[in-house]
């Protein structure tokens, strides 16, 4: 008997959290953070507390009450026994947080399974200290007391794509898929009733196509019981531009541009972050990154298929923010941080001042001060080009930003290709694998999947879903 749990990316898109159990074998298939439920109760300001352990998390529904999970610490901190975990392991498709943030709160013997790009993405974000309660992937402390005690740290074991390893008593094979960040992974997961296949979060408009392809390729193959698929946008139909969208949207406004041209894109996007280098060299401009982006380019600049600088490098200028004494001291920064500090091609915005017509930065809202720093001259343009808001937040934030760009006279454009499949693509893609059942996550609307399948199953959230060669 195999079942399918869905305890997260439940008509909504992201946080996706999924049991397989075979028979004694139990699989968790990425342990996100579902961002849309979150903010149902939290914001930036309201958050769930770390003191509380888990109790916020799971009162709010934000992780599932299941036993053998969790970390004993967090066990403790809600009153419970200290236990072994039963989770045989769980499989990590990619270093979005909304896959991947939860692992944190997980029991640190169960080890997790990822591609060798992820694991370098996951800790680059450690380095570069945005880790908290909720982002301790890679390793954590016991809580309450972090001081005193020590690291521990969580079993990865990665993976490259097609190379097949067992987890229990199922064989597991990862297939590279393109998105919006490099290590992303879909999985074949071979059960005592047949294939199981899942998409993560994948699209076919993006710089490799051929990697998508060879997932479908390989799941079709498989004649899948199971197909469990993502469908952020399967309601859009029209076909994507892709990045070559993205670069005609925004070459010529670069072109014409005088003073500063700011880019203001997701940095683990490298696709975007190459259209962006390519755009600069054409005219002129270097590309400045900031300080928390350079971590980024320590640790992926070793994947020579990423073709990223190094952070030292002479073709990128590193711009490190104004904190503490305002007189970008050394000692302003953290240990890890002043590896870049040092480095030539560290500049400071007000070095950049008189250099912002050859400079394309590479900063965004968040940084919205180190760029009024720069005072941008008549002529500057800022290029948006992240994800479209999808909550009131991110619109609220997007309206700030706008008000930001007019009050520093910047042009204002927009260009973006999504990191997701268009409906059509995701229903051409199902037609092909055609799976015996269809289980629709991350989307918000399930609905639109119906006829992709002989069986499209409407799932709920913690009901076992039962997956066998001849559908009940
Ligand atoms: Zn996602
Ligand atoms: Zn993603």
């Amino acid at each position: 008997m195999v079942n399918l749990t869905f305890y997260g990316g439940v008509n909504e898109i992201g946080g996706n959290k999924i049991l397989l159990e075979d028979k004694d074998t139990k699989i968790l298939i990425d342990f996100g953070m579902s961002y849309g439920h979150k903010a149902i109760f939290f914001d930036d300001f309201l958050r769930p507390r770390t003191s509380g352990g888990l109790s916020d998390f799971l009162r709010c529904g934000l992780v599932p009450d299941l036993n053998g999970v969790y970390r004993e610490d967090l066990l403790l901190s809600i009153g419970r026994e200290r236990a072994d975990p039963n989770i045989d392991g769980v499989l990590l498709s990619h270093a979005h947080l909304d896959h991947a943030a939860y692992i944190s709160f997980l029991h640190e013997k169960i080890p997790v399974y990822c591609g060798e790009t992820c694991k370098m993405i996951l800790e680059a974000l450690q380095e570069a200290g945005s880790r908290d309660f909720e982002t301790e992937i890679l390793s954590f402390k016991a809580r309450p007391d972090t001081r005193k005690n020590p690291e521990i740290q969580r079993k990865f074991e990665t993976f490259r794509t097609g190379k097949s390893f067992m987890i229990g008593n199922c064989e597991i094979t990862p297939v590279h898929v393109d998105h919006s960040i490099p290590g992303d992974y879909a999985f074949l997961i071979r059960t005592s009733e047949g294939t199981v296949a899942y998409t993560s979060d994948l699209r076919t408009h993006g710089s490799r196509p051929d990697m998508t392809e060879d997932f479908i390729q390989v799941a079709t193959k498989s004649e899948p019981v199971a197909l469990i698929s993502e469908g952020t946008r399967i309601n859009e139909m029209k076909p994507d531009a892709g990045e070559v969208g993205v670069r005609d949207g925004c070459a010529s406004a670069v072109e014409n541009a005088e003073g500063l041209v700011v880019a203001d894109f997701n940095f683990k996007d490298v696709d975007r972050f190459h259209t962006f280098e390519s755009i600069a060299k054409e005219n002129d401009r270097k590309l400045a990154v900031s300080l928390k982006d350079a971590f980024f380019l320590k640790y992926l600049s070793s994947d020579p298929q990423l073709g990223l600088p190094k952070p030292d490098s002479s073709d990128i200028i590193v711009v490190p923010p104004r904190v503490k004494t305002g007189q970008y001291l050394e000692s302003d920064y953290t240990v890890a941080e002043r590896q870049f500090i040092s480095n030539a091609n560290c500049m400071r915005a007000d070095e950049l001042l008189k250099r912002q017509d050859e400079i394309v930065a590479c900063l965004g809202y968040f940084e919205m001060n180190t760029i009024a720093d720069m005072k941008p001259s008549h002529g500057s343009l800022y290029v948006y080009s992240s994800s479209e808001a999808f909550n009131e937040e991110m619109v609220l934030d997007h309206k700030r930003l706008r008000r930001w760009t007019d009050f520093l006279h910047m042009r204002y454009c927009e260009s973006h290709a999504s990191g997701h499949a268009s409906g059509m693509d995701i229903m051409q893609m199902i037609k092909r694998i055609k799976p015996e059942t269809v289980f629709p996550i991350h989307t918000e609307s399930p609905g639109s999947f119906e006829g992709t399948a002989k069986t499209v199953v409407r799932v709920e959230t913690g009901i076992q879903y039962p997956v066998s060669r001849k559908p009940t």
